[in-house]
């Protein structure tokens, strides 16, 4: 990866840790969870407002590093408006993205959420930046309100 792409992914990482979006609380969200990573000290709560299938609106709160932050805040802008399926798809495909690097899944598949890529040395920024998404499955599928990543 070239030195310039890193800046500007360096810049996106800052932008978003510093002014977080959707960093509020939803009062009637419809789901919530709690998302905690102890290695870290990262700790979140997500708030998700469903229409039907469709994820209305997302929003989060709480503290941690500017890795997961800027992760919680590139997530909850990617999948507002998105329905849970295509939520489950763009997931599957961050995953691969910090897992196994940017090599495997096409940039634009990803948008802004590819900044995020340079994770991948490091696996213990791995889990600040799949913490907020690990959360997110947890409000949409199952009754468990904390997901830890220990
Ligand atoms: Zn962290």
């Amino acid at each position: 990866m070239s030195t310039e792409l890193d800046d500007l992914y360096q810049d996106v990482i800052l932008d978003h840790g510093r002014k977080p979006r959707n960093f509020r609380v939803i009062a009637d969200a419809d789901r919530q969870a709690e998302g905690l990573n102890p290695l870290c000290g990262d700790h979140f709560k997500l708030y998700v407002k469903l229409d039907g299938d469709l994820i209305q609106d997302i929003a989060f709160e709480g503290s941690g590093c500017a890795i997961s932050k800027a992760s919680a805040s590139l997530m909850t802008s990617a999948v507002k408006g998105k329905t849970v399926a295509e939520a489950e798809q763009l997931f599957a495909r961050f995953h691969t993205l910090v897992t196994e690097g940017p090599g495997k899944v096409p940039a634009s598949e990803l948008g802004k959420l590819a900044a995020l890529s340079g994770v991948c040395e490091f696996p213990t920024r791995v889990k600040c930046a799949s913490l907020v998404w690990h959360t997110l499955n947890n409000a949409l599928h199952t009754q468990q309100k904390v997901v830890s990543t220990e």
